[in-house]
C-alpha cells in the first residue's frame, strides 16, 4: 500500500548543503519512492556532543510502496554511499537519514522505531514538519502543531535557524 512517509536528513560535515542535494537525489533515485514534498534548510546547533559543526537539517515528505524496513536499509545503503563512516554516537556525520514518520504506524524493534524515538523533542525535525505538512496528525492523535508547541516549551530545545 502506498504510505505518505517522512524523512529526516542532516549533515555536519564536509560540504553540508552538497551532502543533503545529494542524498536527496538518491532516495529519488529509489524504485518505488517518490518526493513529494522538500522542507527550507535549517542551520542546527549541535544536539548531545555540542564541539562539533553546525548541523544543515531537512524534512521531506515520500510517497512509497517499501516496508518500513526495506526503506531503513535503502536509506542506510545510501549513507554508506555518500560516504558515512561508523562513528562515535553523536559525531560528526556526513550524512544521517532518519524515518519520522510512517503513515500512521507505530512500531518498536530492536533496528527500527516509528515515530523517531526523538522527533518529538527535536525542533529541527518539527519546525520542517511543520513548514511542509502543517495538517500532520501523529499516530497517538497530536497535531504537529501540538507537538511543537511542547517541545518549543522545554528549557534544553535548541538553536535552530532557516536558511
Ligand atoms: P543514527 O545514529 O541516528 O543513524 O542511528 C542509527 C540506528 O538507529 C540504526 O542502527 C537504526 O537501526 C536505528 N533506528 C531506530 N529507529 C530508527 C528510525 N526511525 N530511523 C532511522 N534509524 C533508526
Amino acid at each position: 500500500m502506498m504510505q505518505t512517509v517522512y524523512l529526516g536528513l542532516g549533515s555536519n560535515t564536509g560540504d553540508r548543503q552538497a551532502n543533503l542535494d545529494r542524498a536527496r537525489a538518491c532516495i529519488e533515485a529509489v524504485e518505488g519512492i517518490t518526493i513529494t514534498r522538500v522542507s527550507s534548510v535549517y542551520l542546527t546547533a549541535p544536539w548531545g556532543k555540542t564541539d562539533q559543526e553546525d548541523f544543515l537539517n531537512q524534512v521531506i515528505e515520500i510517497e512509497t510502496e517499501l516496508e518500513p524496513l526495506l526503506l531503513l536499509h535503502k536509506l542506510q545503503e545510501i549513507e554508506i554511499k555518500l560516504g558515512r563512516q561508523r562513528y562515535e554516537p553523536w559525531g560528526p556525520r556526513v550524512i544521517d537519514l532518519d524515518v519520522l514518520l510512517y503513515g500512521r504506524e507505530s512500531m518498536t524493534s530492536q533496528e527500527l522505531t516509528i515515530p523517531h524515538p526523538f522527533i518529538s523533542q527535536r525542533l529541527f525535525v518539527l519546525v520542517p514538519l511543520l513548514e511542509i505538512a502543517p495538517q500532520l496528525v501523529f499516530p497517538d492523535g497530536s497535531t504537529v502543531q501540538e507537538v511543537l508547541a511542547r517541545a518549543e516549551s522545554r528549557p534544553d530545545g535548541n538553536i535552530i535557524q532557516k536558511l
